[in-house]
């Protein structure tokens, strides 16, 4: 991560990122609300996190890791973010 310090636990294991131990293994990812994760294409990720407008939510379940890429789904280069 960019600090060098954050570590990610996660434990949604269907993705290609997802480590054992419930390790996020991508090099950054993107959280964001559903209001714009829904309607946005798989390419808008991590990488475009510092341009995009901001997106307020008021509760936890309004909001999700955009990077999440299903493993084995072949989309796993889409998003620009690299598994360590
Ligand atoms: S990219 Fe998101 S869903 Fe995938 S392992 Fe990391 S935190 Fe979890």
């Amino acid at each position: 991560m960019a600090n060098g310090k954050q570590q990610i636990m996660c434990s949604v294991d269907s993705c290609h990122y997802w480590e054992s131990g419930n390790h996020c293994g991508a090099d950054m990812i993107m959280v964001t609300a559903d209001s714009m994760a829904d309607p946005a294409p798989d390419t808008i990720d991590a990488p475009q996190a510092s341009i995009m407008p901001a997106t307020p939510a008021e509760h936890c379940m309004e909001t999700c890791c955009k990077t999440f890429t299903l493993k084995g789904s072949g989309k796993e280069r889409m998003d620009g973010v690299i598994k360590s």
